[in-house]
């Protein structure tokens, strides 16, 4: 079976690699799941699928919080984009102990560990079947690594943008609240509006919709989640035009 997807963008949130344990009972990296992610990138890969991932920055730092800590909106956005380089090292590390090649390019100039943000650059190291790690969201305060992988996905033009989360798609209502929620397989952009549906935040579900980039957004805890939904499976809920 061929995949479906030539080119994909996994958009994998920050507090997904967050565990339980460690000091004071929690571990803002948590090395089996990044095992574990690791293993499902390399699968898909090995059925030649070209995949580029953001991570979000959440399990170690969100800026957005100016009257909680104090600390001004934007100086906090960049402490949040200095997260996301962390859990994309820490993705990039897990990787390339399964074997898998990997860039990590950063929206930030930090040249001693990743390579600068240069679009062509990605898309040759895609072509050369190598995994891209983009790090630093968008480089910019005032937006979210949502935004950051919408963005990415279109300048590479990735078939599709994968939001993985914990829960398997997208509900009616909320399904932890609601018991009588249920699942969308699929669900048009203008749907997703009407009904106040929160898939990402407004600035990155419009750059999706207005470039008519489909989104998935499925359970990436669930193992073998990312190869069905690459093959084609009808796995969590595709939103489109
Ligand atoms: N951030 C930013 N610009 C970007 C991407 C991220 O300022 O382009 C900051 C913002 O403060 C955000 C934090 O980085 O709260 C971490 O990213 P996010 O909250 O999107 O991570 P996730 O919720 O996916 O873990």
């Amino acid at each position: 079976m061929q995949p479906r997807y030539k080119r994909i963008l996994l958009k994998l949130s920050g507090e997904a690699l967050m565990g339980e344990g460690g000091q004071n009972g929690y571990e803002p990296l948590n090395h089996s799941i990044i095992a574990q992610y690791a293993k499902e990138i390399k699968a898909v890969a090995a059925e030649g699928v070209e995949v580029a991932l953001v991570i979000g920055g959440g399990n170690i730092y969100r800026g957005m919080n100016e009257a909680e800590t104090g600390i001004e909106r934007a100086h906090g956005d960049y402490m949040g984009m200095l997260a996301t380089v962390i859990n994309g090292m820490a993705l990039q590390a897990g990787l390339e102990k399964e074997g898998v090649f990997t860039r990590l390019q950063s929206a930030i100039k930090m040249e001693q560990i990743a390579e600068p943000y240069i679009r062509r650059r990605a898309i040759r190291h895609l072509e050369k079947h190598r995994v891209v790690i983009f790090g630093a969201g968008t480089g910019n305060p005032y937006f979210t690594t949502d935004t950051a992988g919408s963005l990415r996905a279109i300048e590479i033009k990735a078939d599709v943008i994968l939001k993985g989360t914990r829960v398997d798609g997208i509900y009616t209502a909320d399904p932890e609240k609601d018991a009588a929620a249920t699942k969308y397989e699929t669900i048009t952009f203008r749907e997703c509006i009407n009904k106040n549906l929160k898939v990402m935040d407004m600035t990155a579900f419009t750059l999706c919709m207005e470039n008519s980039l489909p989104i998935i957004v499925f359970d990436m805890n669930k193992p073998g989640n990312l190869m069905k939904v690459v093959m084609g499976e009808r796995v969590g809920t595709l939103v489109q035009g």
